[in-house]
């Protein structure tokens, strides 16, 4: 451990799953009783407009009453005391990172609480309702929709990413499944360049077996227990 300098971290959905927020694939293959298809694609958007933002506003709501957990505070306090490099690269669309006190975050998969102005392209701060169809606080247009990188978009800043990972001496994956590219892939490119690797998660992901080390069980547990170690 040493010899680390540089760590990136990928979170997902299983990190906030103990603040109360649904991860994606439950079972059935249902998020939160909707198929992925008709919720979370630039094609549902286009064919049932109200049942998409509905479904955004819904979940925009309920992030704003739940609150960031153990292992969003240790993380935030890994942010805080780590002196080299650090980048918690998140696919979560919650602000529970933030709110934990993370600062050096980025939100590949867009966030909640910004809308994106599809006429202006804008991306206002956002935290009431979508569905009826709001002006945008820049150009007036009512052509808001949820920031949130659906199937079949390009994630958010690739680049500087693919910089992170070339860097990186620690690639540390929390509570992802490992079934959504580009992310899952991030283990092979920080493996290709020599980077240690470790998952932490509930259960073995799809790409388990690309990790040096898998740690199983809780992220409130494992993840406070890493950052004591590494920090020590
Ligand atoms: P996923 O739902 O596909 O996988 C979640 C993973 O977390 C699973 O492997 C599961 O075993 C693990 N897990 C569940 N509870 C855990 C816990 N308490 N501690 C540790 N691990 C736990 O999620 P994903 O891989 O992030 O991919 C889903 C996509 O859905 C992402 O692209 C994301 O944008 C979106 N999403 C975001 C949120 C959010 O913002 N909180 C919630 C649901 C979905």
């Amino acid at each position: 451990m040493a010899a680390i300098r540089n760590i990136v971290i990928l979170t997902g959905a299983g990190i906030s799953a103990e603040s109360g927020i649904d991860t994606f694939r439950g079972a059935g293959g249902l998020w939160e009783n909707h198929r992925v298809e008709d919720v979370a694609t630039p094609e549902a958007f286009k064919r049932d407009p109200d049942l998409v933002l509905r479904f955004y506003d819904m979940r925009r709501a309920a992030i704003q009453t739940r609150e960031p957990n153990a292992a969003h505070h240790a993380l935030a306090r890994l942010d805080r005391e780590w002196r080299g490099n650090l980048l918690i690269v998140t696919q979560n669309v919650d602000d529970l990172h933030e709110r934990g006190g993370a600062e050096r975050v980025l939100h590949m998969h867009g966030e909640h609480l910004n809308a994106w102005c599809t006429a202006c392209d804008a991306r206002p701060r956002w935290t009431g309702p979508l569905i009826d169809r709001p002006p945008c606080p820049v150009c007036g247009a009512p052509a808001l929709r949820p920031d949130i990188v659906w199937f079949g978009e390009m994630p958010y800043r690739m680049e500087e990413i693919y910089d992170a990972l070339r860097a990186a001496d620690l690639f540390v994956s929390i509570g992802t499944s490992g079934a959504v590219y580009p992310a899952a892939g991030f283990v092979r490119n920080a493996r290709d360049l020599d980077a240690a690797t470790l998952e932490l998660n509930l259960e073995r992901s799809q790409g388990s077996s690309w990790f040096d080390e898998s740690r199983l069980g809780p992220a409130t547990e494992l993840v406070p227990a890493w950052v004591d170690e590494l920090l020590s």
